[in-house]
């Protein structure tokens, strides 16, 4: 079982990774980690730049009730992110970053189409994007609701959360998660690549089609799911 010093590690360098990756400016990001075992999740302070953090600045929270352990306050985004813990199923980390390209796609209410393989490879289909809030939603509990409609939305498509690990959170941007916080970190520099290409291959043809099923399903199917052949065993 991982310590929650070695979890707070891993989300503190997860944090830093993000900031390395050019994926956050400033404090405009974070990134968390569960310990099922132990009920909580690890999460940035709120504030500090996500380049700088330490492990010893983390912050942990109970799933249970959202109490916090440490000096410091938790990302403001955290009831996003106790939401998307509760509500999809297989994930141990959750990214969220303001990363322009995705967000230009999230500001334009526009799910990001499946145009080739790059996409193919890691998300089963085109990136989702959620339903606005209304009105009542963004005065009430703001943060909590925003992870509501997008597990609604993962929940409308009928899929395993980590075959679709991210969703556009509309007039907003992106969160991406994983099976632990380095891979949610990979899916958000993975979906920020996307979203430039998609954003060029309109540019160049606004009629552009999306890649075929065929060919999407056997890119996506060689590097997940049961039959995987591409990389290393391990
Ligand atoms: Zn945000």
């Amino acid at each position: 079982m991982t310590s929650l010093a070695e979890l707070c590690g891993h989300v503190a360098a997860a944090n830093r990774a993000l900031a390395e990756a050019g994926l956050v400016t400033l404090s405009f990001g974070n990134v968390s980690g569960i310990s099922h075992d132990r009920g909580v999740l690890v999460i940035k302070p709120s504030g500090i730049p996500c380049g700088e953090v330490t492990p010893e600045q983390m912050v942990v929270v109970s799933l249970r009730d959202g109490i916090t352990e440490g000096g410091l306050r938790p990302s403001s985004d955290t009831p996003t992110h106790l939401v998307l813990y509760r509500r999809l199923e297989g994930v141990g980390g959750i990214v969220h970053t303001h990363s322009p390209f995705a967000s230009a796609w999230a500001q334009a209410g526009r799910e990001i189409p499946c145009f080739g393989t790059t996409h193919a490879d890691h998300f089963a289909g085109p990136v989702p994007i959620t339903r606005p809030l209304t009105d009542a939603e963004i005065a009430g509990d703001y943060e909590r609701e925003t992870g509501e409609v997008i597990a609604e939305r993962i929940g409308e498509l009928g899929i395993e959360a980590l075959r679709m690990p991210a969703a556009l959170v509309r007039s907003h941007g992106p969160f991406t998660w994983g099976a632990d916080p380095a891979e949610a970190v990979g899916n958000a520099a993975t979906l920020e690549i996307v979203a430039a290409m998609a954003w060029r291959t309109l540019a160049l043809d606004p009629g552009a089609p999306p890649i075929g099923g065929a060919l999407a399903a056997r890119h996506f199917n060689r590097k997940h799911g049961p039959g995987a052949y591409y990389g290393q065993q391990v």
